[in-house]
């Protein structure tokens, strides 16, 4: 239902893209991908959060398919047995989810080395699916580029190896320069609207990119690549008007999602979010790969090294935790920050006392609160975003 405080999402060209990517979004049976795999005779692969070498994929011939949980759109009723209490939502509805039958059209999974939740989800899913390719993929911890980014490089030799062998397509170098054309042709799509959201975030709306954003989970790069522009393009040509909005950064969100009511509550509090974390794998390396190296696996691994985002997963070399964030503050000219982190994320929950001193050193307000993938009352969330919002509104100079 359209608010009096929301733009309208149904009017103009920006209707049918973001029907198509709500649609996408809420459509947990993957039909896109199946209807890819039908008309093409390919296979398709399940990339776990945050980040996944997806060109590996696409350059062996297969759709590489984003996979975020699954919100709060299961219930959760066996993946339950397979976890304690005490961790995150996004193992279980994604256990649910494959238990039930609808990744059954997935040929492998990736499972990339962030915590050790993901880690132990890796090693179930052996036991639960022999039969499908399962892949932990491991980063390196070490940004030295002749020790990290020889180890890393090699490590994306050995896994291509494994694509090929299941796609019977070897990952060439010459086919992977291709794919990391395609990708980083999506990054800079993707950097447009980012843009957008910094310059003018009442023409592109942080619900309405997070949707566009994650088309990409389920469409061949290129196709998704010229939807997250069709989507600027009408976004920038609409006449949304400016509304006197908190511009905050949210962060905390980078692995299991806020559901999108929560996304749409923190809007309808008052705030314009025209920085975030959600879906932070799309974006990630920042910048080019193409160029790093000749060879194209050093230049994947060189690009890892040098321009992965800084986030709580990744290790950080510089040892400066929260000076990234502070900056990008500044940058995104935010009046505050949110940290929204999934509850028992401790990747998220461990990094948040250096960020928040961080900020607090540059004088930047923030507020923190936790959410679950599949939470359903945004009621408490909406006071303390609104009232966040407010406060920076009436007593910051702004
Ligand atoms: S939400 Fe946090 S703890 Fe859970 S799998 Fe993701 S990074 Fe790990």
């Amino acid at each position: 239902m359209h608010t009096a405080d929301a733009p309208d999402p149904t009017s103009g060209a920006l209707g049918p893209i973001l029907a198509r990517a709500d649609a996408l979004y809420h459509d947990l049976t993957l039909s896109a991908v199946r209807e890819h795999k039908e008309a093409h005779g390919a296979k398709a692969i399940g990339c776990l959060p945050i980040w996944a070498p997806r060109e590996l994929v696409d350059a062996a011939g297969m759709l590489p398919v984003g996979l975020h949980g699954a919100g709060d759109r299961v219930e959760v009723i066996r993946g339950d047995a397979y976890f304690q209490s005490y961790i995150c939502q996004i193992p279980r509805s994604t256990i649910e989810v494959a238990l039930t039958g609808r990744y059954d059209l997935l040929d492998g999974f990736l499972f990339p080395a962030i915590c050790d939740v993901i880690r132990n989800l890796s090693g179930m899913w052996k036991i639960l699916f022999p039969g499908k390719l399962s892949r932990y993929v491991d980063v390196p911890q070490n940004f030295d580029p002749a020790v990290g980014g020889a180890f890393f490089a090699r490590e994306l030799r050995a896994l291509a190896e494994d694509l090929s062998a299941l796609s019977g397509r070897p990952v060439t170098d010459e086919a992977l320069h291709a794919s990391i054309a395609r990708y980083d042709e999506n990054r800079r799509a993707i950097g447009e609207l980012m843009a957008l959201r910094e310059r003018a975030p009442h023409k592109a709306t942080a619900s309405e990119s997070y949707l566009v954003i994650r088309a990409g989970d389920v469409l061949p790069v290129e196709e998704h690549t010229a939807f997250v522009r069709a989507y600027v393009a009408a976004a920038e040509a609409s006449d949304r008007k400016p509304r006197d909005h908190t511009r905050v950064v949210v962060t905390g969100a980078f692995c299991e999602q806020p559901p999108l009511g929560l996304i749409r509550t923190l809007e309808r509090a008052g705030t314009y979010i025209v920085w975030d974390d959600m879906t932070l794998g799309a974006r990630w390396p920042e910048g080019d790969v193409e160029g790093e190296d000749p060879d194209p696996f050093v230049a994947l691994a060189r690009a890892y090294i040098a321009r992965s985002p800084a986030t709580a997963s990744r290790y950080e070399p510089s040892g400066e935790k929260g000076v990234p964030l502070a900056r990008l503050t500044h940058k995104s000219r935010a009046e505050g920050v949110i940290f929204a982190a999934p509850s028992f994320c401790d990747p998220a929950l461990l990094d948040q006392p250096m960020l928040t001193g961080a900020l607090d050193r540059e004088g930047v307000p923030w507020t923190a609160f936790k959410y679950a993938e599949n939470l359903g009352q945004f009621q408490v969330i909406r006071e303390q975003a609104g009232t966040f919002a407010d406060s920076i509104r009436l007593w910051s100079d702004r």
